[in-house]
């Protein structure tokens, strides 16, 4: 298995269950959901003129950039380890579900990782049972993707992006449509921005929901 690999870094989950925790962060390239709101639409196309090394691609640091690499499972696990001192690996992207994570997710946690994916959840999930599954559901975007059932009813928890009231009523729809096992809801304004942050925090309050607020951007870290 070859992986495309945007960049892999290590920081602090800044979001929603872990937020504080160590994690190395593997940023997968491809995405066709099309969001308007993406912070990371370098990472949409898997263009063969953007290709490079894995040697370049892991030089590359802090670069929001489209150059993205093949990784083998090997040396995927050869850059997770360097971070000696962290034990939690987080897949994203673009939409990391794109590709078959099984064995790369089953591998770390018989390492003694735990793993999460951070899924739009419109693609069928090929990973550890032990996977976290942070699904952030992206309805009605412009790539006409549809959220699976099947993802909803095997999230961990669910961090619905906000900007609008329209938002809410997605969620809302969302939750009493499919099968829920997670009590984990977080609401999470989109850009930090004071009107969705005002709103999530009166939804948060209405419905017992969580807010989620992207600390890294507040401490200004990658
Ligand atoms: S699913 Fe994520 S990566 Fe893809 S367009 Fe939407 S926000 Fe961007």
């Amino acid at each position: 298995m070859q992986y495309p690999i945007n960049e892999i870094f290590y920081s602090l989950q800044g979001e929603a269950n872990f937020a504080g925790l160590p994690s190395v962060f593997i940023r997968l390239q491809g995405c066709n959901v099309g969001c308007a709101f993406c912070d990371t639409k370098h990472t949409w196309e898997l263009n063969p003129d953007t290709e490079q090394s894995v040697i370049k691609l892991v030089a590359k640091q802090n670069q929001h950039t489209d150059n993205w690499a093949y990784f083998s499972h090997e040396e995927l696990l050869t850059e997770i380890k360097k971070y000696s001192a962290c034990r939690h690996v987080v897949f994203t992207g673009g939409e990391p579900a794109m590709y078959d994570l099984a064995a790369i997710t089953n591998e770390l946690h018989s390492l003694g990782y735990t793993t999460q994916i951070e899924t739009s959840g419109t693609e069928k999930l090929l990973i550890s049972d032990n996977t976290w599954v942070t699904l952030s559901p992206k309805v009605d975007m412009p790539g006409h993707k549809v959220v699976l059932a099947d993802n909803v009813s095997r999230a961990n928890e669910i961090k619905m992006p906000v900007g609008k009231m329209a938002d809410i009523d997605k969620l809302k729809i969302l939750l009493s449509t499919h099968q829920i096992k997670t009590k984990l809801v977080w609401l999470q304004p989109l850009s930090c921005k004071e009107n969705p942050t005002k709103l999530c925090i009166e939804q948060a309050l209405l419905n017992n929901w969580r807010v989620s607020v992207q600390i890294h951007k507040f401490v200004n870290i990658h």
